[in-house]
């Protein structure tokens, strides 16, 4: 089985998508990655859904990546004494710590590190950004703020802080606990919410206790300044529209999204375009144009996946939505401007041996009519640097290791297949072949290019280009 297409498609499992025939009629219509959203469900329903995952990678002998995303802190107001208050523009509040419900002569706010980080001019907004306060005084426990958009405040509501680093983690004891069990289950990506500073990604690693593949969720703007140190420290990143859209105004998104995209690709870091990407499918059959020439912005823009969220977890058409989003994918990449793109932004390539060997894997793919590239490896990284210069050919990525193989199907253009461990240079020739004729990438007598280490069997090695022609005669079945 084999998809074609470059760009892949994360679908989020929820209550609308928990049964096997749903999940795998999700998976033949194009989910390369099933997202986990530990914002929602039970353990018990997470580990059911990530069971039918793996029945149905069996059942089709394609490797499924699954991604585990952690909830993150949320901060919220306290009790109010009527339930709510109706606050109006202009008017001045008391905000402090004190536990008692709120009244409109004082609202609660039970977090400390919160006041630890007010000054004037921080804006905290309320409900999604429904509502807006300006602080105008804070000390360690009470701050005074004026409210600049105004409404009904209800109890518990949750606050962003805009303008401010908060000093606390980006992991709740929930979120230790989330991603113990997630790690347990066998999750291949761990997404990590409310990221702001570099160290929030040592603490995550801390937590996890063994090597774990991490990726940032882009939603704050305190991560955004600090941008290329936090791609750095990722394995991936993900642009979460939907928080990074209420801590900034919805018109900053754009060249957020454009500047994140160039900054992961510069990195070779798997980079993902998140939220409302196709949202009226959560209840009508088709998307709105808009949100079609979304997803087609995304692709074109070179994103490794683009995502659905509550589309495929909680709406009324998930298949609809995945099989939308391989339309709107296949589209685009038949578009010759596609490619244009694709190499005006190319990176340079770094200067190592690898990135040497890759450079020249894509050139081939742009002088000869090549099939597909090869690569052998072990922990990925040279798929990465090969999806990094966004070649004309599909990459399939031969490794005798599961997990690699799982956590790249994220990445643009490779198709991952397992093998056993190889240890001489004609031996990777063989499979190569067997692989690229078997899966339907190359039939006999067309042009592949592959790569490798010599020597084999020691990782981090490849140094090593070889362009070779599928024999004519009978290939063995894989
Ligand atoms: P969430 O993340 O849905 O877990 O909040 C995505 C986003 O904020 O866009
Ligand atoms: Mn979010």
């Amino acid at each position: 089985m084999r998809r074609h297409r470059y760009a892949k498609i994360i679908a989020t499992l929820g209550p609308a998508s928990s049964d096997a025939a749903t999940i795998r009629t999700l998976f033949d219509e194009g989910a390369d990655v099933f997202r986990f959203n530990f914002s929602h469900g039970s353990h018990a329903e997470h580990l059911a859904r990530y069971e039918i995952v793996r029945a149905i990678e069996k059942e089709t002998r394609r490797p499924i990546a699954v991604l585990a995303d952690l909830q993150g802190p949320k901060l919220r107001i306290g009790k109010l004494a009527d339930g709510s208050i109706e606050l109006v523009n202009g008017e001045k509040l008391r905000l402090d710590l004190d536990s008692a419900p709120g009244t409109r002569e004082r609202i609660p706010l039970p977090h400390p590190e919160v006041f630890a980080a007010l000054a004037p001019g921080v804006q905290l907004l309320i409900d999604d950004g429904k509502m807006r306060f300006e602080v105008e005084e804070a000390s360690k426990s009470v701050a005074t703020a004026r409210v600049t958009v105004g409404g009904k405040l209800s109890d518990r509501k949750g606050l962003s802080v805009v303008g401010a680093v908060l000093p606390m983690s980006a992991m709740t004891d929930k979120d230790r606990t989330d991603l113990a069990f997630a790690l347990k289950m066998g999750a291949d990506w761990i997404a990590l919410s409310f990221v702001q500073r570099p160290e929030d990604l040592d603490e995550a690693r801390a937590a996890a206790g063994r090597p774990v593949s991490l990726m940032t969720k882009l939603e704050k703007p305190s991560a955004v300044d600090r941008l290329e140190e936090i791609v750095a420290r990722s394995d991936a990143v993900m642009i979460a529209r939907g928080d990074l859209g209420v801590e900034m105004p919805p018109q900053k998104v754009p060249t957020i999204q454009r500047r994140v995209l160039r900054a992961c690709r510069q990195a070779g870091k798997p980079v993902v375009v998140a939220t409302q990407m196709l949202e009226s499918m959560i209840t009508t059959p088709t998307p709105t144009r808009a949100e079609a020439s979304d997803v087609a912005t995304a692709v074109y823009e070179g994103a490794d996946a683009v995502m659905l969220s509550a589309e495929s977890a909680a709406g009324r058409f998930p298949v609809e939505a995945v099989r939308m989003m391989n339309e709107i994918i296949t589209e685009v990449e038949r578009d010759a401007h596609y490619r244009r793109l694709l190499d005006a932004a190319h990176p340079e390539p770094e200067a190592t041996v690898s990135d040497v060997i890759c450079d020249a894997l894509r050139r081939s793919a742009a002088i000869l009519p090549v099939a597909a590239l090869v690569t052998y490896t072990a922990a990925g990284k040279t798929s990465l640097r090969a999806a990094r210069e966004r070649p004309a050919a599909p990459i399939i990525s031969l490794t005798p290791d599961l997990a690699t193989a799982r956590r790249l199907a994220l990445v643009w253009g490779v198709h991952p297949v397992v093998v056993r461990n190889i240890e001489r240079l004609s031996e990777v020739v063989n499979r190569a072949f067997e692989v690229t004729a078997g899966e339907g990438f190359a039939k006999p007598g067309d042009t592949i290019a592959l790569t490798g280490g010599m020597p084999f069997g020691v990782s981090g090695g490849t140094n090593l280009l070889r362009i070779e022609q599928l024999p004519t005669a009978t290939l063995p079945n894989p």
